[in-house]
């Protein structure tokens, strides 16, 4: 009986996840570590049985149809399910995995980066040394403010927020609201009171955005919100671009209608070099590291891994990580 075959969708997936699967399955693979090509990526696709994939690949109907009726399982190596065509797995019974837990403490730590890089201005510091600008100490020269006695809204408290409210609690942040469609047991680990969006976006000083991104929450960041904000707020988003009306930010960027933004993610990705977001020194972009601790991206390599193993031993119910569609 021939061996079940599995897409690998790039080249440089850890080796921890890809040898659970190497002995079992043939693997085709694209074997570049660049974004398979969508012609490349249906040309594959086809007859496999299950497909391991990223965040840069969208798996819709066309995919689906290509890859035929073998296919049982995809799992994505991401937290975020916005590339998936979810009702469309869900029509075909195909399972679906995913990885949520393993990267949470790397997102957190590289938000809480972020935030700090942002506000005290850390990047553009390092920059302004090595350009032969520190010319000597001076009082008001790389300021911005702190967290001590702040307020911090987390927009979103699924397990990354959560997470940051606790790393956010020993810099001695005042106040940590919250906004969610629920009230979450995990804020009082940090004291986290739930609030309205509209409240927590007049009140706080550092606005920090981890929500998913879903057709409710797309572009749930417009000119209103940039309105509503004060003057002297940082915006930080490690959440996915689309959930930002990007031009609407660059407009309370430019016009220090807030005090600055760092982001994590944006659109598109990766962002062209002579984007407008570039040029504003109120903004400091990272190209969507959030989850690239070593040891995250290997257990997030094995978690998707094992997702696929369980569904193509026969076992769906054994998946570590399936997504309840
Ligand atoms: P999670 O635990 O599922 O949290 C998602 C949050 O979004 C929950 O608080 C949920 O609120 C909220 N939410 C979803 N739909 C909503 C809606 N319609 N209205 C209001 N709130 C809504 O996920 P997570 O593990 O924390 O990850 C969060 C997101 O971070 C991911 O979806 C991904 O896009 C992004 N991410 C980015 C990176 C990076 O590298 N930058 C890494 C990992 C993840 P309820 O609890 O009220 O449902």
């Amino acid at each position: 009986m021939s061996r079940q075959k599995v897409l690998v969708t790039r080249g440089d997936i850890p080796e921890s996840g890809l040898s659970i699967l190497k002995n079992k399955y043939d693997l085709i693979c694209w074997n570049k570590t660049t974004p398979i090509p969508r012609t490349e990526f249906l040309s594959m696709v086809k007859d496999v049985d299950g497909i391991f994939c990223l965040l840069t690949d969208k798996i819709d109907e066309e995919i689906l149809s290509t890859a035929g009726s073998k296919l049982k399982v995809v799992s994505t190596m991401s937290v975020g399910l916005d590339h998936l065509n979810l009702n469309a797995l869900k029509t075909r019974g195909i399972h679906v995995g995913y990885t949520p837990g393993v990267l949470t403490d790397a997102t957190a730590e590289l938000t809480i980066g972020l935030l700090l890089a942002t506000s005290r201005k850390i990047i553009a510091a390092e920059h302004a040394l090595r350009n032969g600008e520190w010319t000597s100490w001076s009082p008001n020269w790389m300021c911005g403010p702190g967290l001590a006695n702040s307020t911090v809204g987390i927009v979103g408290l699924g397990r990354i927020g959560a997470r940051v409210g606790e790393y956010l609690k020993p810099f001695g942040v005042n106040k940590i609201l919250y906004s969610s469609r629920t009230e979450k047991t995990d804020a009082k680990k940090f004291n986290g009171q739930h609030v309205s969006l509209n409240t927590l976006l007049t009140e706080s000083d550092f606005i920090i955005v981890t929500i998913a991104l879903t057709p409710e929450t797309r572009e749930m960041f417009g000119k209103s919100s940039f309105d509503m904000m004060k003057s002297t707020a940082i915006f930080i988003n490690i959440s996915r671009g689309e959930i930002v009306d990007q031009p609407a930010l660059i407009d309370a960027l430019k016009n220090n209608k807030i005090r600055g933004a760092g982001l994590d993610v944006m659109t598109p990705e990766p962002i062209p070099l002579d984007h407008e977001l570039l040029k504003l020194d109120n903004c400091v972009l990272l190209p969507h590291i959030g989850s690239a601790a070593i040891e995250a991206r290997r257990e997030m390599s094995v978690i998707t891994a094992k997702n696929i193993s369980a569904v193509l031993d026969g076992h769906p119910e054994n998946m570590p990580s399936p997504v309840n569609i």
